[in-house]
């Protein structure tokens, strides 16, 4: 089985920790992905909401710096990494920074985390939208064939990035609204939105985002397939776990996990061209051109 995500915290968890990915307590280390025949990540490189200006791009910078130690401690024939960012709080207010994240291969850009940042407003806030600085860095993103990340936005940000650019939308880890009503989840309409611009849609085990009294996360997984496909995203569904940065519960608690989710999603009759999408081909465009 391949695997692909589209987001983790592994980095900015072990930098925090003063971990190395190597042997890191968290979900993910060098040992757990010798398991997957198979696997691409995004590393996302996480500045909080606390952060501005060069306090932040500062922190950023440390971060990159540390990626790139700690890459090279796990690198192995199966894995491919890809390096991203979340929070647009990382260009500290410069949109020339975006050409930083570029010079370092960052392949995609979570706009906002949950609060109001220089670029727009994430979810926990009810008002305000993209604003012209996000424009700005919108524009030179596409430049710079940096994705964008709509995960974490509130919807008047989500609906403007989408009118603003024709870029595909990527949400690197977020699931149904329908599925289960949390402010991080996607509406319907959302998801078709992304699915017509040819997007991604990266499920998150994060439990809070994903499980409700009863169901279990495989249980809730198959579910926020089912919907996304029912709403033609076939080609868009793929996972974004949010390992080490979420806390999802103990069955996908962890990297190996992914392969008992493949075998019970089979189980309940997903055909093997579905979840070979699903697991991995859906994801492809972000991995692409990595190295
Ligand atoms: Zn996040």
């Amino acid at each position: 089985m391949i695997y692909s995500d589209l987001h983790c915290d592994s980095i900015s968890r072990c930098y925090e920790k003063g971990e190395s990915l190597f042997d890191s307590k968290g979900h993910i280390n060098y040992f757990k992905i010798r398991q997957l025949e198979k696997y691409k990540q995004c590393f996302a490189l996480f500045v909080d909401d606390s952060k501005r200006g060069d306090t932040a791009f500062s922190y950023f910078k440390k971060l990159v710096k540390f990626y790139g130690n700690e890459i090279k401690k796990i690198q192995c024939e199966n894995m491919t990494a890809v390096l991203t960012a979340e929070n647009g709080a990382c260009l500290g207010g410069d949109s020339d920074n975006v050409n930083f994240l570029a010079e370092k291969g960052i392949r995609m850009l979570t706009l906002t985390w949950n609060g109001e940042n220089e670029l727009a407003s994430g979810c926990l806030s009810d008002n305000g939208g993209l604003k012209a600085f996000g424009k700005e860095v919108i524009r030179k993103m596409e430049k710079t064939d940096i994705f964008i990340d709509v995960s974490h936005l509130n919807e008047k940000s989500f609906y403007d990035v989408a009118d603003y650019t024709a870029s595909p939308l990527i949400a690197s880890h977020s699931n149904c609204f329908s599925v289960l009503p949390v402010k991080r989840n996607l509406k319907d309409e959302q998801i078709k939105l992304i699915v017509e611009r040819g997007g991604l849609i990266g499920l998150c085990f994060h439990a809070p985002f994903l499980t409700c009294e009863g169901s279990g996360s495989f249980e809730m997984i198959y579910r926020n397939i089912y919907r996304i496909l029912s709403l033609g995203g076939e080609d868009a569904v793929c996972f974004g776990s949010d390992f080490d940065g979420g806390e999802p519960e103990s069955v996908l608690g962890s990297l190996q996990r992914v392969k008992n989710l493949y075998a019970y999603l089979k189980g309940r009759g997903l055909q093997a061209d579905i979840l070979e999408k699903i697991f991995h081909k859906n994801a492809e465009k972000i991995f692409l051109s990595d190295s």
